[in-house]
């Protein structure tokens, strides 16, 4: 058991030095939280051997937890600090939760897939991420009663920016959300400053479908 944990141990250091340090991602508190949270916990038994490889991987439900690199970028696009209180769309796995969960005050996530939601949820008691605060909802429509958030990703591909999500943002709040086809993405960021939007590409990505009122229509 303490050799296999050391195992996983020596594969998430060099995930964090060969794919994310050396692809330029420097915020201490975005590289401490990779080293910190079990990835290999993550995913199905079956694929713990390969939790730490440098792409995404079947989680279910024809759904995958994000390349450690996309998760890495995105949650250092989020400008993230002990006090925030950060909305996620797209529970999944629960990794990039987990990862958020260790570096801000609360983590509020959205899951749409009922299986997903409930295998995630109680993945969360087991590892006492007691921070994260989950709903099985549609997530196109943020979550109004907990607004207005410091910072929001969206980690599925989304049609256009979600009007719905800006109007969540705290003043300074930042927004993270792939946009583009079902088949590739551009990862844009969003800025809310006395009341302005300021928005920036962030470059090419690809995620599964964002499906909800404010997404893609289902089938
Ligand atoms: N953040 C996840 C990524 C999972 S893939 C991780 O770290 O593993 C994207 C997830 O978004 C899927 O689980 C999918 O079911 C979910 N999803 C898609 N549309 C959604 C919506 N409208 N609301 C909430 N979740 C949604």
């Amino acid at each position: 058991m303490k050799n296999l944990s050391r195992k996983y141990d020596r594969k998430r250091e060099e995930m964090v030095r060969s794919q994310i340090e050396a692809r330029g991602v420097k915020d201490p508190l975005v590289l401490s939280a990779f080293r910190t949270v079990p990835r290999h916990l993550f995913v199905s038994e079956a694929l713990r051997e390969q939790a730490y490889g440098d792409y995404p991987l079947p989680i279910g439900e024809q759904q995958t937890i994000s390349q450690p690199y996309i998760v890495a970028e995105m949650t250092q696009a989020l400008e993230i600090g002990r006090n925030d209180r950060v909305l996620e769309i797209g529970t999944g796995s629960g990794y990039q939760a987990a990862i958020l969960a260790q570096i801000v005050y609360r983590v509020y996530t959205i899951e749409r897939r009922r299986s997903l939601y409930i295998q995630t949820r109680s993945l969360f008691d087991k590892l006492n991420y007691h921070n994260i605060v989950t709903k099985y909802a549609d997530g196109t429509k943020g979550w109004q009663e907990e607004s207005p958030f410091d910072a929001i990703v969206v980690t599925a591909g989304a049609p256009e920016v979600p009007q719905v999500l800006i109007n969540q943002l705290a003043e300074g709040g930042r927004l993270v959300v792939p946009v583009g086809n079902q088949h590739t993405q551009e990862l844009i960021k969003i800025c809310r400053t006395k009341g302005k939007i300021q928005q920036t590409n962030l470059g090419g990505c690809r995620f599964v479908k964002l499906v909800g009122e404010h997404g893609w229509k289902e089938g």
